[in-house]
Parts: C-alpha cells; structure tokens; sequence
C-alpha cells in the first residue's frame, strides 16, 4: 500500500504514521524526520534547511524532492510505504506520481485550535522519535520518555511565530492537495481531533486495513 497523510502541522499525522507504520508493516517516510536527521547529522543538506525549518518555511522543491526520491529508491521502499509530510506543494505532488503513483491519500481534519493546543504542548523524545504533550500525554517523569529513558525536547519550529508561519504554508500550499487528491479519486477525509486511539479506528475504517 502507498499511502500519504496529509493535514496542517498537529494534526497527528506523525504520531499515527508511526502507529500505522507498526500495525501494516510499512516503512513511516516522514520528510520532516529527514530533515532533522540531516540537521543534526550536519549534512550538506542539513546545512542549506536548518534556517528554514526553524522559521517553519517549505523547504525548496527541488531539494525536497531529490530527498524523497532517494528514500523512495531504498529496498523497504519497494512494497509499500506511509508519507508523511510529503507531498506538502502541487510540485511535490506531480513529481510523486512520476516517481511512484499513490494509492490512498488520507486527510486528517482538525480545527484549529486543537492544532495550536497540541504543537505548543509537544514535546519529542531526541532518542527515539515518541512523541507526548504536557496536559494530554505527559511523561511519567518529567522531561524523560518512558520508553527508552531518553531526553525530550521541544522543536524549534514549535514556537508561536513559527507555528503561525507553518500554517500560512499549509494553508497557501498544501491545503490545495485536497482538491488535487480529490480530482484524482485517492482522498479519505477523516476526523482527526480525539485520542490517538480514536482516530486510529476512524483511519482503520476509512482505509480498511
Ligand atoms: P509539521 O507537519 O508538524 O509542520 P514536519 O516534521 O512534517 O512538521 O515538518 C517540519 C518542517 O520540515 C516543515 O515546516 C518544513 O520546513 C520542512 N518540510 C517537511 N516536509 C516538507 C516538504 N514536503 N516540503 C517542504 N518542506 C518540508
């Protein structure tokens, strides 16, 4: 199964790719993961993203999709996979179905005040990836993940300016994609506020999985 989420940031699309991801057995590509990784990693191409991830801008097309093309080619690839964060532009869009045509595209609806309410909660384990909020999903010790005993942080990109940046992005450039996805006839729209749980059953419904 190919598949993309697609929503504003906060909509939960990270947190139930990765839980997607385990269920079905499909690698979880999430652009965002891979520019953070090169980030940190000090890449060459974590040198030319790091400013722009933090004020919350898309990356350039062309580098943005030179990077999905490459993660796309890898072995685990070749079945199957969950996007998440890409496609982000009509640009992107294109150029995926050139490169591996999508079969589902789910749309997770949120309001907007959830969106804010989860982004400027979240917290994110540096070791491996889970993600908690401070009033939904707390840590059982503070600043600690419960799973691997690693350290949490907080994205720099989950700041009010940058948050309200992101969402003139997704508003101007992606929320487009619906239409898009929708002419093509590969759209579910899903309600996406509630538990991780619940919108869990509401994906595994609408994709049948
Ligand atoms: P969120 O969906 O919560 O905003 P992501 O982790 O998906 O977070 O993305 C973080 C940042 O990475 C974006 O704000 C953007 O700078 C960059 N990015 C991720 N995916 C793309 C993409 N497909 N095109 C351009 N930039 C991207």
């Amino acid at each position: 199964m190919k598949m993309v989420f697609l929503g504003p940031p906060g909509a939960g699309k990270g947190t139930l790719a990765a839980m997607a991801s385990k269920s079905m057995g499909l690698p979880h590509i999430s652009t965002g993961d891979l520019f953070r990784a090169a980030i940190k990693n000090e890449t060459e191409l974590g040198k030319k993203v790091k400013g722009i991830l933090a004020e919350g801008k898309l990356v350039p097309d062309d580098l943005t999709i030179a990077l999905i093309r490459e993660r796309l080619g890898a072995d685990d690839a070749r079945d199957g996979w969950i996007l998440d964060g890409f496609p982000r532009t009509t640009g992107q869009a294109e150029a995926l179905q050139s490169i591996a045509p999508v079969e589902l595209v789910v749309n997770f609806d949120v309001p907007d005040e959830t969106i804010l309410f989860r982004l400027t909660g979240r917290s994110i384990c540096k070791d491996c990836g889970k993600i908690y909020h401070a009033t939904t999903m707390p840590p059982a010790r503070e600043g600690v993940c419960d799973i691997c005993g690693g350290p949490l942080y907080v994205r720099s990109d989950d700041r009010e300016e940058a948050i309200r940046t992101r969402l003139n992005a997704y508003r101007e450039q992606t929320e487009p994609l619906i239409a898009w996805y929708g002419k093509l006839g590969k759209l579910v729209t899903i309600d996406g506020s509630g538990s991780p749980d619940a919108v869990y059953i509401r994906f595994a419904e609408a994709s049948r999985v």
